[in-house]
C-alpha cells in the first residue's frame, strides 16, 4: 500500500483536515504500507508563505510521520511534468484552449447549478489548436483576462463515472452535466489540481488515495485523466467532512478551530488525537491518545459515513460546550 498526505498550504490545519490525515496515517501504518508527504501549493492567490512549513509543524506536533526517504513532492516544483501530461492529452486531441471569462461562462448558464459554477458550454471548443492562436485571434491579454488560455479537457456528453469508493460505495457522477469540458491548465499557466493530483499520484506510485470526501465529485473527472493518460488507477477511500453544530463545514463562524487556535486554547495534541479517534469510533469520548497508541486499535470498518459534528465551542466529546 502506498499513500500520502497531501496538505493545501492555505491556511492553518484545522480540525477537518487533522482527521483526514491522522485517519489516513493509521490506515496506512496498521497495513505497514508507505506514506508520503505532497505538498499542494499550486492554488497561486490562497497559498500563504510560511503556510507549507506551518503544515509540517502541525502534523508532526500530532504525533504523525511519513516515509522521509521516498522524497516530499511539492506541486509548485512539478511544471515541467505537468506540462509533459498536458502535451500528451494535446496529442491525442483532448484539450483545448479557451478564453472564456467565469462570467461569460456564467451568463451562458440556462440551467440552475451546483456549488462549482455552471457546466462550461464549451464555447471555445474546436475553435483554436494552441493557447498561443487563441491570444492571436482574439487579442485578448493574460494579464487582464484570467482565463487566457485555459486549457479544458472534453467530457463526453451523457459520459457517467462510476467512483468506486471503498467507503461510500460506488457513486456516479456526469462529468459533462457537472461541470462540461473542465480546466486542466488555469490561464496563469499553473496546472490545475485536478491534473496535478492524478500526475503526482502516478509519478509516485500511489495506489490508495485518501482524503476528504468532499472532493468526491473530482474523483471522476480524474479517472477522464488518469484512463485517458493511461495511469493505473488508484482506490480510494473519502472520508467524511467535520462539520459545525448547523451542518456546515467547519469554517471560522464556528470558532477558531485550527490546531494552533486549539494548542492555544489549552488542548494538547493527545487530546485532539483522542477527540479524533472518538469520532472514529476507536476510544470512549475523553481520551487522550498518541497516532502511534491507536495503530492497534484501527478498523477501517468502525469509520462511518456520516459527518461528524463539531461543538463550538468544542467540548470533551465535541457536542457540548
Ligand atoms: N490538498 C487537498 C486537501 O488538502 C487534498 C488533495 C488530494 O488528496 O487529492 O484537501
Amino acid at each position: 500500500m502506498r499513500s500520502r498526505l497531501a496538505p493545501s498550504p492555505t491556511g492553518a490545519l484545522h480540525l477537518g483536515n487533522a482527521r483526514t490525515f491522522l485517519l489516513t496515517w493509521l490506515h496506512v501504518r496498521a497495513a505497514g504500507g508507505t506514506l508520503l508527504l505532497r505538498i499542494d501549493d499550486l492554488d497561486g492567490p490562497r497559498v500563504k508563505t510560511g503556510a507549507a512549513r506551518a503544515a509540517v509543524d502541525d502534523l508532526r506536533w500530532l504525533g504523525l510521520d511519513w516515509d522521509e526517504g521516498e522524497g516530499v513532492l511539492v506541486q509548485s516544483e512539478r511544471g515541467a511534468a505537468y506540462e509533459a501530461a498536458l502535451a500528451r492529452l494535446a496529442d491525442m486531441g483532448l484539450v483545448y484552449p479557451c478564453v472564456c471569462s467565469r462570467s461569460e461562462v456564467a451568463s451562458a448558464a440556462s440551467a440552475p447549478h451546483g456549488p462549482e459554477g455552471p457546466p462550461y458550454p464549451g464555447t471555445c471548443r474546436g475553435k483554436w489548436r494552441t493557447a498561443e492562436e487563441a491570444t492571436a485571434a482574439t487579442g485578448r491579454p493574460a494579464a487582464l483576462r484570467g482565463q487566457l488560455s485555459l486549457l479544458h479537457l472534453r467530457a463526453a456528453s451523457g459520459e457517467v463515472k462510476a467512483v468506486p469508493d471503498l467507503l461510500y460505495g460506488a457513486q456516479t457522477f456526469d462529468v459533462a452535466a457537472d461541470t462540461g469540458d473542465f480546466v486542466v491548465r488555469k490561464a496563469s499557466g499553473t496546472a490545475a489540481y485536478q491534473l496535478a493530483t492524478v500526475v503526482d499520484d502516478a509519478a509516485s506510485g500511489v495506489d490508495l488515495v485518501m482524503r476528504g470526501a468532499d472532493l468526491l465529485p473530482s474523483t471522476a473527472r480524474q479517472i477522464l485523466l488518469i484512463d485517458a493518460l493511461g495511469y493505473p488507477r488508484p482506490q480510494w477511500l473519502h472520508l467524511p467532512l467535520v462539520v459545525g453544530p448547523d451542518g456546515l463545514r467547519l469554517a471560522k463562524r464556528h470558532g477558531d478551530t485550527s490546531l494552533r487556535g486549539l494548542e492555544r486554547q489549552g488542548w494538547s495534541a493527545e487530546r485532539i488525537v483522542g477527540w479524533l479517534a472518538w469520532s472514529a469510533g476507536l476510544l470512549p469520548p475523553r481520551s487522550e491518545a498518541s497516532p502511534r497508541d491507536l495503530i492497534r486499535a484501527w478498523d477501517p470498518d468502525r469509520i462511518s459515513r456520516e459527518t461528524v459534528v463539531a461543538g463550538a465551542p468544542l467540548g470533551w466529546d465535541g457536542r457540548s460546550g
